[in-house]
């Protein structure tokens, strides 16, 4: 098939640390695609969450990646200069009376819910809740199953009735939620493929059903094993979060990782060769669904 159909990617790091290996996955997957597919590579800081934001840390991931040698394309779109935005599309849904005002405390709607799971049971469904009790935005979902190939997960399916419930799209505490606004910004920045990591597989399918609610495209997915440390935690901000330094074990590491097996003599160059071996050699089904390579063979001191 030739290849005319555009190509946009982007890679959207949270700055809540500093970039670390599995960003660096997500990172070296999208781009990699994206440059395979003569397409672009936008990049998006989604700093919504800004409770969770660490000062600083967008212009050390940003450094990381450039001292990498990444090439994005255009500006780097911050979510917190977006908020009109979110706001149209919230009215939008609230027309479509898809939304509705939901009080529940976190605590309260988890009791509610049953005890295998803490999927909402819709109490505040009904209620019209007046504008001035503080509330949380829920949009309403609907019984059925909502289906998508992804490109190393194979078919994954979920019903939102059974499996979310209907979900937060605005927060109690006034911020929009990562579900809203990360539909909002693929449709925005026309991405027509999106590469992160499998912790965000399960969230797809409420971002698939928000783009039919808003008729948007739905682009093509493709989810990256979670890279493990040696205690077999998943390796995030969060649990560990060693920063990496750019060189090119650590882009080999990634590459090995990512099912590329990289020539030996490559160890020796410079991570621009790296990336001139890496491009036309690179394959997205080489990937392994199933990954969970331990890390303590790599070290990013190296
Ligand atoms: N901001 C998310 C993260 O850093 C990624 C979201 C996405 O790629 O859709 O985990
Ligand atoms: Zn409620």
């Amino acid at each position: 098939m030739p290849d005319t159909v555009p190509y946009r990617g982007r890679f959207a790091p949270s700055p809540t640390g500093p970039l670390h290996f599995g960003s660096l996955l997500a990172a070296t997957a999208s781009y990699l695609e994206a440059r395979a597919h003569h397409g672009e590579w936008l990049l998006r800081m989604e700093d919504i969450d800004e409770p969770r934001n660490v000062a600083g840390s967008d212009g050390a991931i940003l450094r990381t990646l450039e001292a990498f040698g990444f090439k994005w394309h255009g500006e780097v779109l911050y979510q917190t200069q977006r908020k009109s935005a979110y706001a149209e599309i919230l009215q939008q849904l609230q027309q479509q009376n898809l939304t509705y005002r939901c009080t529940c405390s976190r605590s309260r709607s988890e009791l509610q819910a049953n005890h295998t799971s803490n999927i909402y049971p819709g109490r505040c469904a009904d209620k019209q809740h007046a504008e001035e009790c503080e509330h949380a935005v829920r949009l309403r979902i609907e019984n059925r199953d909502i289906e998508f190939n992804d490109a190393v997960m194979g078919v994954f399916a979920q019903n939102l009735q059974t499996d979310v419930g209907d979900f937060i799209i605005r927060r109690r505490d006034g911020l929009f939620a990562y579900q809203l606004a990360v539909v909002v910004d693929d449709e925005y920045q026309g991405i027509t493929h999106v590469v992160r990591g499998a912790d965000l597989l399960d969230s797809t399918p409420r971002q698939i059903y928000l783009q039919q609610c808003l008729q948007f495209n739905t682009p093509h997915y493709t989810h990256l094993p979670l890279a493990v440390n040696a205690r077999e935690e998943k390796l995030s901000k969060q649990t560990y979060a060693q920063e990496i330094r750019p060189n090119s074990n650590a882009l080999i590491a990634a590459l090995n990782f990512l099912g590329q097996a990289t020539p030996e003599e490559l160890r020796y160059e410079p991570i621009s060769e790296i990336w001139k071996w890496a491009i036309p050699n690179w394959h997205v089904e080489k990937i392994s669904k199933n990954n969970q390579l331990p890390l303590e063979h790599y070290s990013s001191d190296r």
